[in-house]
């Protein structure tokens, strides 16, 4: 009997209360601190690619991830006399009965993402964990547990959104509620419609003051929402199987489009973006090389850009795919470069092209010392293992010029040129980039 109502209030993996318990547990604290000073809070953790793992380790090694998440949640939450659940899958639920004010709430939600952070072996593999959590606190966001999780749900769907580990819940974010759903449900048509979009940002050389390339950069003009910037959808395209057919709309558009371009005696070359998943994805090299031959395109005028954390996510498998697009003839750089925390071991070991420097290096360069220092040495750093260095969110015209004192080969910014479509930037790149430095 007492195993069955144990069975009943916990999730058997972790151990943990489950959602049942929570409730229980909430509503518990909800009359105990009723018309007392001080505030309850009630938190949702999502963990970051914990998908990936399931998909690419297995079972087994999710499972023992998630067991020691749970250990690491409940290291940090008892220390703060609250309760930790598991709600299903990678969702887990945190309840802090007793708190001076919302600020605390968030101070200790800092604290459970960092103890996440800590390097994580789990059966001999080295695992980056990561998650944002959702806060709502009562009396502020509601007076029941079902509404306070509510309300901690939508705040975590903000924290991925701006990509920021913690967030506290605000009205405002329902108002984007029906419009994430509206997205989620009409990605799938939209590509497959007419609604997506390529810019394509020119990319300027400095050693021939020629334009080279351009990046091809999604949009999303949606006919009710307007539009919606690719930071908001592609995250959306990631985490459900939408990301492959986005990222062959993307490559087939802006291939064809280069064709065009060629076709006219316009020889750049065009770069587009791969996500995390399609690193994933050992089918994509040949697919891209498809589409490239069905256009009879050269593969060393397509680039592929891929960031650093993308890399790191699955080193070994996505090692895998880099390797079988650079054997197609394809080139590669690695995005905001500087932003993640891939070893040079690993990145030399990567048949590379190019490094893009982030632009938070980039902006402040002229006045922080320690961004110009990193630029400085990234630059010398991609010249020694024999990659370019393209530097990325170039807004001034004396960032540029530094830029080119530093032996960076290429740049791409707003001072040169916002992101344009298809024939205002074709046109834009006939011209000579004439006196764009000071
Ligand atoms: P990203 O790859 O770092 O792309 C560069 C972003 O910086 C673009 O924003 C561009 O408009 C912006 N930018 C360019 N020059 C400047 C500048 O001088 N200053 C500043 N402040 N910003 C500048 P955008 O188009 O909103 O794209 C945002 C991100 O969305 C991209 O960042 C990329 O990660 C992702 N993305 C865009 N298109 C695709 C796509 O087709 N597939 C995938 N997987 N991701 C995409
Ligand atoms: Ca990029
Ligand atoms: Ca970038």
């Amino acid at each position: 009997m007492q195993e069955l109502e144990y069975q009943a209030n916990h999730d058997s993996l972790t151990g943990l209360p489950n959602r049942i318990q929570l409730h229980r547990r909430a509503t518990e604290a909800l009359r105990a601190i009723a018309g007392q000073p001080g505030c309850l809070s009630l938190m949702l953790l999502d963990l970051d690619r914990f998908k990936e793992v399931n998909d690419t380790l297995g079972h087994r090694t999710g499972d023992a991830l998630l067991r020691l998440v749970a250990q690491r949640l409940q290291e940090t939450v008892a220390a703060h006399q609250g309760v930790v659940a598991r709600l299903g899958g990678d969702e887990f639920a945190m309840l802090l009965p007793r708190l001076p004010d919302a600020a605390r709430a968030l101070e200790i939600a800092g604290e459970i993402v960092r103890s996440l952070y800590r390097p994580t072996e789990v059966e001999g593999i080295f695992i980056e964990l990561g998650g944002s959590i959702g806060v709502a606190v009562y009396p502020q966001h509601g007076g029941t547990s079902h509404a306070l999780l509510r309300c901690a749900d939508v705040a975590m769907y903000a924290a991925k959104e701006n990509s920021s580990s913690v967030s506290l819940y605000d009205s405002s974010y329902d108002e984007h509620n029906p419009r994430r759903l509206a997205m989620i449900t009409e990605l799938g048509s939209a590509i497959r419609g007419d609604q997506l979009i390529l810019h394509y940002q020119p990319r300027y050389h400095f050693g021939s003051a020629r334009w080279c390339s351009c990046e091809a950069l999604v949009r999303w003009q949606h006919p009710r929402l307007g539009f919606i910037p690719p930071g908001e959808f592609v995250q959306f395209a990631e985490t459900s199987e939408l990301i492959r057919p986005l990222t062959l709309w993307v490559a087939r558009q802006a291939v064809q489009q280069m064709a065009r371009w060629h076709a006219d005696g316009l020889e750049v070359g065009v770069s587009i973006n791969l996500s995390t998943r399609n690193l994933l994805d050992i089918t994509l090299p040949d697919a891209l090389a498809g589409l490239l031959s069905d256009v009879g395109m050269e593969p060393r005028f397509l680039e592929l850009e891929i960031t650093e954390t993308a890399l790191m996510n699955d080193p070994d498998r996505a090692m895998l795919v880099v390797n079988r697009l650079a054997e197609l003839g394809m080139h590669l750089s690695v995005d905001d470069f500087g932003t993640g925390y891939s070893s040079l071991a690993y990145l030399k070991r990567l048949p590379l092209h190019a490094l893009k420097i982030d632009r938070s290096f980039v902006r402040d360069m002229l006045h922080d010392e320690q961004d110009a220092i990193i630029v400085r040495s990234t630059v010398g750093l991609a010249h020694s293992l024999g990659l370019q260095v393209v530097a990325e969110g170039v807004e001034d015209a004396e960032t540029l010029a530094g830029l080119h004192r530093f032996g960076c080969d290429e740049a791409q910014g707003y001072v040169l040129s916002k992101p344009l479509p298809a024939e205002q930037a074709g046109a834009l790149m006939r011209l000579p980039p004439r006196s764009i430095e000071p």
